[in-house]
């Protein structure tokens, strides 16, 4: 039997940008959508239009550019939300309206203020109007796990009959089992009429650490749409992570009979990236990219790959994208060396960007003799880290919006992700007094 194909709906530059220290400005979103598109995924949420300028901005942008994928603007169930989602989205080759509406009892009561009659009437009215915009509507009720099923029916209902395409079930606040979570999506199936035609969609956090597991037992009860984002970076706990779900259907065909059209090698690229430009690094033992998802230490273990890497490896290192390591880089490597050695993972530099990458690194390489992975992305962090240009903040917004758009954002100082070697201070190396200042005759000096 063909294995079922699963809608890939990626919320690093929405769901992920608003978790603390993970905002991003314009172009590294823009940055960021190119290497989500290169990775496959089938929907970008590029943001939440009328939360900010920027945000505005930054959808407007990537629906501007990305036209391979659906591009995905949030908006939450009023009228100046859809429309300034549907301004920022017009000229998307495919673009979505993704609508939502908190549905739970404690929601309604203290946060919106309504009854269940008024937000019934205001997630259908909703709809049509995304609908009567574009073709492609997305409604999510939010807190739909601690909703009243009965409720949470009726909400569904209205939306579908009100033209919504994709119906997306948020476990907001992390709550549900795996189980309890299939057993929902299944429900929803079944019992409100159109689902056939509509596609069911599971957005899982992580609070309980189950995110993943609940988004595939959605998968495995009908849906066939999951949200998600690189290194499961969201709210709180962040979100499902994509390459885990991504690499759980790959590894087991025999017990999730699923396809996605993720690139797989792009995995640790994307990962890279994302944790190069928000300096947010990835846990060491993080499943999938995580810089020991591939390390063997233990006697045995070392053992037992040398004979057979499949002894303990359940995928290679190569199908997600970890560069292999025989490539060693010393003070004699060239800037060819260095240039495809930042490629593979995931950084593609301008001449002049690199120009500065090298020559911090035969500094570096003078100290330490064989440079590390972990030693250049270090250097590439800390090289970009001089140049960044701060992120866009959220500037005064209304309190709700504040809130929804995830207000508080914070943007520590980039910690140190690596161990470093005690001779090495990245902070340390010397900064080229020219670097503010490429003339001609310094490109051409370090162009050869
Ligand atoms: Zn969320």
């Amino acid at each position: 039997m063909e294995p079922a194909r699963i809608t890939i709906f990626d919320t690093t530059l929405r769901d992920g940008e608003q978790s603390p220290g993970c905002s991003m400005n314009v172009p590294e979103k823009l940055r960021m959508a190119h290497q989500l598109d290169r990775l496959g995924v089938d929907v970008i949420e590029a943001g939440f239009p009328i939360a900010s300028e920027g945000d505005f901005a930054a959808v407007q942008a990537i629906a501007a550019v990305i036209r391979r994928p659906i591009i995905a603007g949030l908006a939450r169930a009023c009228r100046p939300d859809i429309e300034r989602a549907w301004q920022a989205l017009k000229d998307a080759s495919r673009p979505r309206i993704h609508v939502f509406l908190a549905t739970s009892d404690i929601h309604l009561k203290y946060k919106l203020r309504i009854s269940r009659q008024q937000c019934l009437e205001q997630a259908r009215d909703a709809s049509r109007l995304a609908k009567s915009l574009c073709q492609d509507v997305e409604f999510s009720p939010e807190d739909a796990t601690r909703t009243d099923l009965e409720f949470l029916l009726q909400i569904v209902q209205a939306v579908v009959e009100a033209g919504a395409t994709t119906v997306n079930i948020p476990d907001t606040v992390g709550y549900s089992m795996p189980a309890e979570f299939g057993e929902l999506i299944q429900t929803i199936r079944q019992r409100v009429p159109g689902m056939e035609k509509v596609t069911i969609s599971a957005h899982c956090h992580n609070d309980l650490g189950l995110a993943v597991a609940n988004s595939l037992a959605a998968v495995a009860a009908g849906a066939r749409q999951v949200e998600c984002t690189i290194n499961g970076i969201g709210e709180r706990a962040g979100n499902a992570s994509l390459e885990e779900i991504v690499m759980a259907a790959r590894v087991r065909p025999d017990r999730y009979a699923y396809k996605t059209e993720v690139v797989s090698e792009q995995l640790f690229p994307a990962s890279q990236m994302l944790s190069e430009i928000t300096g947010v690094p990835v846990q060491p033992n993080k499943a999938i990219i995580g810089r020991n998802a591939f390390a063997h230490e233990a006697g045995i273990h070392q053992d037992g790959m040398l004979k057979n890497p499949l002894t303990y490896e359940i995928m290679t290192p190569h199908s997600v994208g970890v560069p292999d390591s025989t490539l060693v880089l010393g003070k004699h490597s060239g800037r060819h060396a260095l240039n495809l050695r930042c490629e593979q993972l995931g950084y593609q530099f301008e001449r002049r960007e690199l120009d500065e990458i090298y020559r911090n690194f035969v500094v570096l390489a003078d100290k330490i003799k064989h440079v590390e992975d972990h030693h250049l992305l270090e250097l590439i962090r800390e090289t970009h880290a001089g140049r960044r240009i701060p992120p866009t903040p959220v500037a005064d917004l209304p309190l709700a919006i504040a809130a929804a758009a995830g207000s508080g954002r914070e943007y520590p100082q980039k910690p140190l992700s690596f161990p470093l070697p005690a001779e090495f201070s990245p902070s340390g190396l010397p900064v080229n007094p020219m670097a503010e200042h490429h003339s001609e005759q310094e490109d051409y000096l370090w162009g050869v």
